[in-house]
Order: structure tokens, then sequence, then C-alpha cells
């Protein structure tokens, strides 16, 4: 693909939701049932999947149009800031897909034009009860029956969308209890079958978009395995960096949507007070848009990121919260009691964000990275000898 096929592509996107903008207006508002959120999610996904705008950027073999992985971006980011919550379906999807599709193409080929189409919502269960910041500790197992499937065991916790996803990308424990990471394997799960229980988690927003998956005997296919036995570790550091390229990018998107909002939504003429909110609220942006947009052009050209990524997870999570603490700020007090629609919708926002430093690594993880790996500096039980 051209530039100027990319450049037309976007133009003909912009077109498109022009033109339907009476059509999706229900779904410019914010949806604060988390049921209605997700149908508004599937409603989106299946209006950019028929228009063929969600296929660019993703290989032919799962049902996309080709091209490079940054006019994904380049789609979420005029949905955003057309007034669209970038649909959920999509935010899981960039963060298991490309994995999916770089190690199980075949499971890829077979699985993803659903997920891509909308018509199935995937979940990420990795985190457990004893095993978030320290995963290689996890210890839901996957035992290899006669027949060559697994049998999975265990319990995942704050598994987003896990109460209603359709799948979920599991990493389980298919080596001895004490091999660490290197005895774990990634599958794909269906989640409709027996020995699985989903118990919802309420969150302090009253959503209840966590939730705790146990799992009993539940019998998994070996086609269903993503990378090989026992490889599971390789697969999930691979994961961890795409959700540092286009699930970033996305955050930053729907971010800029958000301080654009502010801006359009604020009463009162900017005083000082305001000049300087807004004003660091949007350097952490551009900051987190230049780091993000070099990241994308690195993992483009399939380059190892690694411990470099915990820079833009720190600049991901303060431009989240610095942006919705903004909203707290210049916004009505209503925002804080206010039940319209637009109110409740702030306040979701603003405690999401205050999970930005937690989800995907949590912040003072991404200190320790930062300070052992790429500034080389002495380990904690070192200092001071
Ligand atoms: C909104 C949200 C969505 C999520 N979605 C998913 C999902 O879809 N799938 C999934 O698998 N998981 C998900 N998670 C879980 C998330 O990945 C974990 O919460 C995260 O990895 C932290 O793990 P933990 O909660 O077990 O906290 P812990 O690891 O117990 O950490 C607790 C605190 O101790 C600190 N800490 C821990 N170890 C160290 C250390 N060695 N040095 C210094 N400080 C340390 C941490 O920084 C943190 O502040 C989600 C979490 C949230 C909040």
């Amino acid at each position: 693909m051209t530039v100027t096929d990319e450049s037309r592509t976007l133009h003909d996107f912009e077109e498109a939701l022009h033109e339907s903008s009476d059509e999706l207006a229900h779904l410019r508002m914010p949806a604060h049932a988390l049921g209605q959120q997700l149908s508004n999610s599937a409603e989106l996904m299946d209006w950019l999947y028929r228009g063929g705008w969600t296929r660019w950027g993703w290989p032919e073999t799962i049902g996309g149009f080709g091209g490079p992985a940054t006019i994904r971006c380049q789609i979420y980011e005029k949905l955003a800031l057309s007034g669209y919550r970038i649909p959920d379906h999509l935010f899981v999807l960039e963060v298991v897909g490309p994995a999916v599709v770089s190690h199980a193409p075949s499971l890829a080929a077979e699985m993803m034009p659903k997920a891509l189409s909308g018509v199935e919502l995937w979940c990420q269960g990795f985190s457990e009860p004893e095993a978030g910041s320290d995963l290689a500790s996890l210890r839901t197992r996957a035992v290899a029956r006669d027949d060559g499937s697994f049998s999975v065991s265990g319990q995942k916790i704050w598994t987003s969308y896990g109460a209603r996803a359709d799948r979920i990308v599991l990493l389980a424990r298919t080596g001895s209890a004490d091999s660490r990471h290197r005895g774990l394997s990634m599958m794909l799960v269906d989640l409709d079958q027996d020995g699985i229980e989903r118990r919802p988690i309420a969150l302090a927003s009253g959503r209840e978009e966590l939730s705790e998956i146990f799992f009993t005997d539940v019998r998994v296919d070996s086609s269903r395995l993503i990378g090989d036995i026992d490889g599971g570790w390789k697969v999930a550091m691979d994961l961890l960096q795409y959700e540092r390229g286009v699930y970033a990018w996305m955050r930053m998107a729907s971010t800029t949507a958000h301080l654009a909002q502010i801006l359009r939504q604020m009463s009162d003429k900017p005083d000082a007070l305001a000049a300087d909110v807004v004003g660091r609220a949007y350097l952490a942006l551009a900051g987190l848009r230049a780091r993000t947009a070099s990241t994308l052009r690195r993992l483009s050209a399939d380059e190892v990121v690694g411990a470099q990524t915990s820079v833009d997870k720190l600049l991901l999570s303060t431009a989240e919260q610095k942006v919705l603490d903004a909203s707290l700020t210049l916004l009505d007090a209503e925002l804080l009691i206010g039940d319209r629609a637009v109110d409740a919708g702030w306040r979701d926002e603003w405690w999401y964000s205050r999970a930005a430093s937690v989800y995907g690594g949590a912040r003072e993880i991404q200190h320790s990275i930062i300070a052992d790996r790429i500034l080389g500096l002495p380990k904690e039980s070192s200092r001071g000898r």
C-alpha cells in the first residue's frame, strides 16, 4: 500500500463517518451500563467491519485488507476525534490479536475474523490472585491429556470483560510448579463450556467490567495453543510490546478526544488556573504521542523494543490521569454528583484513569524496570553498601 492509498482510505473513512452521522448518533452518547456500552461497541464494530474500515492494517489471512498497522491507528484516531468511543472489542483485540497472528497463524485465520467483525468479544486471562506484577508465579494449570488436549484448572482475576466475553487468551502453567516463566503456555479458550464459572467484580465506579473466572477440568484442544508448549512467556512478552503500540495509540487518541471535549464543555472563559491545567495535560499528551509514534515505527520495523516501553507505559498513565483530573478541575461540579449521562460518562472515565497506573504493569514495576534495565542503577538490596 502506498501513502496515497492510505490517505485516500482515511479521506473516504471521514466521508463515510460524516454520511452515517445521524444513523450512528446514539453511539456518540456515553453509556454508563456496561451491557449498553458493549452492545454499542458491537454495533460500531459491525458498521466498521461492513465498511471495511477495521480490516485495513490486518493481514488478508484473517480477513484483513493488508497495509501497515499504522493505518489502524489513524482510523481509530479519526473515530475518537469524531466523538465515538473506540469499541471495547478493539481494545482487547489490539492487545492480544497481533500475538495470535504471529504465534498461531492457522488459529488466527480460523478465529480472528469473528473477533474483528465484532461477532465475538475476547478477553485476556493473565492475572491471578497472587500473580499480577509477578506473573511468572501464576498457578492455573493446563495438564496434557492422552489425546493431546489439555485439562485447565485454576483461577484468573481482574479479567476485563471476563463475565461477558466469548473467548479468553489464557496463560497457564504446563511445566512443573516451580518452572516460573519457563513452564507457561498460552491458549485460546471458549468461555461457554462446562467447568467455567465467572463472577463479575463490582468496581468503585459501580460498573462490573472486571471479573474472576474459575476453571475446573476445562478441556482445551491442542489446536488452541498460541506458540509452543512452555513457550507462553515469549508470546506474553511480545504481547506486552504490542500493548505499547497500537493499543497505546488508541488510548492516546481517546484521551486527546477527552481533552478536546473538556475544552468544548468548559462553561467559563479560561482563567490562569484553567490554562495551566489544560497546558500540563496537553504537554503530557504530546509527549505520549511522540513516544508512541516512535515505538510504533520500531515495532513496524520488527525491532524488539523491550524494556524501553516502560517509559511509554508511564507516559500513558500520566497523560490519562492528568487529562481526567482536568475534567474534575474544569468542568461543573455536577460532574461529581450530576445524574446526566454526560456526568456519569466523565465519572466512569475518571475512575478508569486511576487504574491506568495499575493495569498492564503497575507504575512501581515500570520504575524498577527503568532503573534496572535502562539506567543500570544498583539493585535496591545493594543500595547504601
Ligand atoms: C482496570 C484493570 C483492568 C485489568 N484488566 C486485566 C485483564 O484484562 N487481564 C489480566 O490478566 N489482568 C488485568 N488486570 C490486572 C493487572 O494486570 C494487575 O492488576 C497488575 O498487573 C498488578 O497486579 P496486582 O493487581 O496483582 O497487584 P500486585 O502485583 O499485588 O501489586 C500491588 C502493588 O504493589 C506494587 N508492587 C508489586 N511488586 C512490586 C515490586 N517488586 N516492587 C515494587 N512495587 C511492587 C505494585 O506496583 C502495586 O502498586 C487489570 C487491572 C485493572 C486495574
